[in-house]
């Protein structure tokens, strides 16, 4: 039967990843490589659904003759003819007519359409007993794969035809797929897979996109069509829910807005303590769009501005003119503040056409981020001239991310020193003296930040990466999500140790992760010698209302009373009791 006739009412907890609650209509993109649901359609979306159908085809068709032209190119043997035949199956009457057919006589979707299509061709190859054809059948499972997530993904594209609030309900999204989503229309969005850290999530905080993550299994539960209450703050997800329920999650989203607009009022308090120590309040920026909100927040410049987002859903790289621009925008809206620039962090979950990545089986411990940068310096240097150039605003600073040691940071000073003598060659304009910065995201780094300070002006602490890499969990696995503790007694060890390196060195030091921008981690960090904190601007006005009810004196002795602890539950434990105690209210009062 189609499932769009069975709508029981399901409730699901996942991790709750950007705040906010919608009541709407569930859009279904699943990306998994299994077969896609069934789904029924009315009449009047046969058209649509055909035409999505010969898009994908069109696509299919691209990106083959792409392939096809790489071999030439590159003489890699004589597997052009494979990519014929694969073209040739594009036009295959069968394939085309039956899928249209399905989808007008019977009212499915494209997805499940060519699924059926393709499970009846794989049948009739299968029947002849002969190699050719049975390796026809490996053929055509591949093909029927390329057009469905190319299907998948004009979808994603055409969440912006959506003329009403939908919920979008997937397995996994790429921080790409977010980038693309049109906020006007998404209101929220629920995923299978993921965790708090994912780059996906802090695109959902940065675009103020309620989501939860997580739920494992909401693809399998999910009916496009299905009415959907999204609790971001909770992590609850309920589908097909009774009105009473409706009424009573339409009064939390009205509390909520009217606890953010509390919130509002601290943006324009000064970041300082209450024993008058000022704290640098900084924003992270991921898109151009961002631009708007970050004075808004009360922002004292940009902490962490992360440039891949300017690779990402694009064929070609980013030229050096493009770098420029965007760089001197940036910079020219937060002025006289700083812009802090982080040079290009791919791979990981971040994965751009433009730039060559193979698949790994660990990429989070693969050939990402500045690894990537230094075996590809010809990519790493247009950007860099391109941030050298714009920083003859002098309010620019540049910093590599997950350096894992003094050589590796060796080498990416030797392409910087190597871009400025190409701009000198050219003749070009550009700041030969700007700060230089590292982050501080890989436990080795931490440990040798005594020998990283001799060489750079400033240390920005990714939290994300560095819980990640202490505690061996990988950060966009919900498997292990649980055992992401940003308060284990390892973590605040090794930020003790860099802040320590840093004050004795004489240079700055930020938190530029997501513990920067969660208030029940301000007075730990400050105690522990943090003078910089860098957030998604929403998150700015909450920490600054901490700062100013606390000292600097408190957090010392927080922090001096964690150190002594063994757990993470206990640190927990320790610091909520005390914000509860003594700011009742703080924490979010919807939790
Ligand atoms: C981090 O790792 O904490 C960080 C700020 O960088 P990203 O989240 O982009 O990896
Ligand atoms: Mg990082």
């Amino acid at each position: 039967m189609p499932s769009r006739l069975v709508r029981p009412r399901v409730e699901l907890k996942g991790i709750p990843v950007s705040p906010g609650i919608v009541i709407g209509r569930a859009y279904l993109v699943d990306r998994r490589k299994v077969k896609p649901p069934e789904q029924i359609i009315e009449p009047e979306q046969v058209e649509g659904e055909i035409s999505r159908f010969h898009a994908a085809i069109e696509e299919s068709r691209d990106q083959l003759l792409a392939v096809k032209k790489h071999y030439e190119a590159n003489n890699v043997g004589d597997y052009g003819y494979l990519v014929d035949v694969n073209l040739l199956m594009l036009k295959d009457n069968m394939l085309v007519k039956e899928t249209e057919r399905i989808i007008k006589d019977e009212l499915h979707s494209a997805d499940w359409a060519l699924w059926q299509v393709i499970g009846k061709i794989k049948e009739l190859f299968g029947g002849i007993d002969d190699e050719y054809f049975s390796d026809r059948q490996n053929d055509i499972d591949h093909l029927g794969e390329r057009i469905l997530r190319n299907l998948v993904g004009l979808r994603v594209k055409m969440i912006k035809d959506i003329s009403e609030d939908v919920i979008v309900v997937a397995h996994d999204l790429s921080p790409m797929d977010t980038a693309q989503m049109d906020v006007k229309m998404v209101k929220g969005f629920v995923t299978d897979l993921g965790g708090r850290t994912s780059h996906t999530a802090i695109l959902a905080r940065a675009l103020g996109i309620p989501a939860t993550v997580g739920l494992e299994h909401v693809t399998d539960v999910v009916t496009g069509g299905d009415q959907m209450i999204l609790d971001g703050i909770s992590g609850t997800i309920i589908i097909n829910p009774t009105g009473e329920e409706v009424t009573l999650y339409r009064e939390r989203d009205k509390q909520y807005k009217e606890f953010l607009k509390e919130l509002d009022s601290y943006s324009g308090l000064p970041a300082r303590t209450l024993d008058g120590v000022n704290i640098k309040v900084c924003a992270n920026v991921e898109l151009i769009e961002e631009i708007k909100t970050i004075k808004r927040y009360g922002a004292e410049g940009i902490g962490l501005y992360r440039t891949e987002f300017l690779y990402l859903n694009r064929d070609e790289l980013p030229t050096e003119e493009e770098h420029y621009e965007t760089y001197l925008k940036f910079a020219e809206a937060v002025a006289p503040e700083r812009l802090t620039i982080r040079t290009l962090d791919l791979g990981g979950d971040k994965v751009a056409h433009s730039v060559p990545l193979e698949e790994e089986a660990n990429p989070a411990l693969g050939l990402r981020s500045i690894r990537l940068c230094l075996k590809e310096p010809e990519i790493f240097k247009t950007q860099l001239r391109g941030i050298l150039r714009a920083g003859v605003k002098k309010n620019i600073r540049v910093m590599f991310p997950m350096v894992s040691g003094v050589w590796e940071l060796n080498q990416a000073l030797a392409l910087l020193e190597e871009a400025k003598a190409e701009l000198r060659e050219r003749g070009d304009i550009f700041n030969d003296d700007m700060d230089v910065g590292v982050m501080i995201e890989v436990p080795s780094a931490a440990l040798m930040a005594d020998k990283i300070c001799e060489k750079v002006d400033f240390l920005s602490i990714g939290t994300n990466d560095l819980i990640q890499y202490a505690l061996a969990i990988d950060r966009v696995n919900e498997h292990v999500a649980y055992l992401y503790e940003p308060l284990h007694p390892a973590v605040l060890r090794l930020i003790k140790i860099s802040a320590d390196a840093a004050r004795s060195a004489g240079i700055p030091i930020a938190v530029c992760g997501e513990m920067a921008g969660d208030e029940l981690y301000t007075l730990i960090l400050l105690g522990l010698g943090i003078e910089e904190l860098s957030m998604h601007s929403v998150s700015i006005p909450k920490i600054k209302r901490v700062l100013s009810l606390a000292s600097m004196e408190e957090a010392r002795e927080i922090s001096a009373e964690v150190l002594k602890m063994a757990t993470a539950t206990e640190v927990h434990d320790f610091v909520e009791d005390h914000l509860k105690q003594k700011f009742p209210g703080l924490l979010d009062p919807l939790q």
